[in-house]
């Protein structure tokens, strides 16, 4: 039987709020292994690399040129009998790397429900009738926006931010905080469920914000930044919850109505968590999660689907009403949404890799369509042993340089490198590069159903 070891050529979206020609690491990793007919272009923006079987841009076998989609339909043992069948002959995830300029609009993506609902309605806007929970894990400092802030720093900011009170209008405002003030980190579930409504009806009537006003509080707003950027402080109640520099949200006040001049974004900003992640740090975005991502390189896992539903920094389409409808209003620190990597246990590491400190270590969010395992191996010689797994993988190389071993087929990786590892072949890789700076980092994408049934996103 073929050694299921495929190296992958994948492919490179042009987005506008992606990184500019060889600045942008999807663009040098789709290069890497790109056919002649793809070289970067100083000027353009290279948004996402994809690495899946999704049809609007599927990975493809460098040897055969086949579609991995192609391949995976035609040989089911590839990705297993059972992923197989669950997941309609396609791989369950969809992997990407992002490389972000400038923020991406506004978001939330549909639970698998209503995205039958959204695609049967409007399939040009929304091409699937999947649910799209995501995961982040940065590998360049990162920023975003995301999930609602806990109530009292939206109090904080309604009162001290003028523009913004006056924007969502001053009844509006007065109502929210007759509701919520004195019960924001209440625990009793009326009440609870009190603080949402009066989240959702405070958010909506910002998000109904006509043109013209929209304009005139951005001008406030914009003047403000500049001329006393202290207005932005977080409550000092709060300021452990979500730490920033009043300095730094002035300046990224600024930035974002540079991007985006006049968007009702610079306003949902001080509704929404603002997230700084370090390279390794991750979150999970469960089905209805808001969400804006401001700049940064990641590495993205998603179940595959292209599902989107826009409200605000982006030229694309936007809908309002469904996002403001679907979301769930749940709000929290930023320590929430954060997902804390944990030891990867069906990795063995040898002496050499265990002597430098090398490690693989899991993020594993609470879904069943995927996990993501990161390795670093600081030593050329040092060797990770990957048990197999009931599902397929997908690996990337960020840095470094080494090999990967499946069965008796072994290839040389680096930076960029793309492979598809099937369903229950054992994978070994070992760095070869040394000197402290050349650590080999990989991102293995994975799909193993044995007891990962805890699905929490799809109804
Ligand atoms: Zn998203």
């Amino acid at each position: 039987m073929q050694v299921p070891l495929l190296r992958l050529q994948c492919g490179v979206n042009s987005y506008d709020w992606g990184k500019i020609g060889h600045e942008s690491a999807a663009a040098k990793y789709a290069a890497i292994t790109a056919g002649s007919d793809f070289s970067i272009e100083a000027e353009k923006p290279y948004a996402e690399l994809w690495m899946g079987t999704h049809p609007s841009l599927p990975s493809k076998d460098v040897e055969t040129q086949r579609t991995l989609l192609d391949m995976v339909q035609d040989n089911q043992a590839l990705i297993s009998k059972e992923v197989s069948e669950r997941y309609g002959g396609k791989l369950p995830f969809l992997f990407k790397v992002l490389s972000i300029q400038k923020a991406l609009s506004i978001q939330a993506h549909p639970n698998k429900k209503l995205a039958e609902k959204l695609h049967a309605r409007d399939p040009r806007n929304y091409p699937d009738d999947n649910h799209k929970p995501e995961m982040t894990i940065a590998i360049t400092p990162f920023e975003g926006l995301c999930g609602f802030r806990p109530l009292a720093e939206i109090v904080h900011f309604l009162n001290a931010v003028a523009p913004l009170r006056e924007l969502v209008g001053t009844q509006a405002a007065s109502q929210f905080e007759s509701v919520v003030q004195g019960f924001e980190d209440s625990q009793d579930s009326e009440q609870m469920a009190k603080n949402k409504d009066a989240l959702r009806s405070l958010f909506t009537s910002l998000m109904n914000s006509s043109p013209e006003s929209i304009e005139t509080a951005t001008q406030k707003l914009v003047s403000t930044a500049q001329d006393s950027p202290d207005t932005f402080a977080t409550s000092t109640s709060t300021s452990d919850a979500n730490p920033s520099n009043p300095a730094e949200l002035a300046a990224l006040i600024t930035r974002l109505n540079g991007q985006f001049p006049n968007d009702i974004g610079l306003f949902v900003f001080f509704f929404l968590n603002f997230v700084k992640l370090a390279p390794g740090e991750a979150m999970f975005l469960k089905a209805d999660d808001i969400h804006a991502y401001i700049s940064g390189d990641i590495i993205e896992c998603m179940a595959s689907s292209d599902n989107v539903v826009r409200a605000g920094f982006t030229p694309k389409f936007k809908d309002v009403d469904t996002l403001t409808e679907m979301l769930t209003y749940s709000y929290a620190p930023i320590e929430e949404q954060k997902l804390e990597p944990t030891d990867y246990p069906y990795a063995v590491l040898n002496a050499s890799a265990y002597s430098s400190g090398s490690s693989s270590v899991l993020y594993d969010p609470p879904i069943e369509e995927f996990s993501v395992v990161k390795t670093d191996l600081k030593r050329a010689g040092a060797k990770a042993t990957f048990d197999a797994l009931v599902g397929p993988s997908i690996l990337i190389c960020t840095s470094g340089t080494g090999k990967i071993t499946v069965g008796h087929k072994t290839e040389e990786v680096k930076e960029g490198y793309v492979f598809f590892v099937g369903a229950n072949a054992e994978c070994i890789i070992e760095s070869t590069g040394s000197g402290e700076e050349n650590v080999f980092t990989t991102y293995k994408a994975f799909c193993d159903l044995t007891g990962k049934e805890d699905m929490v996103n799809g109804n």
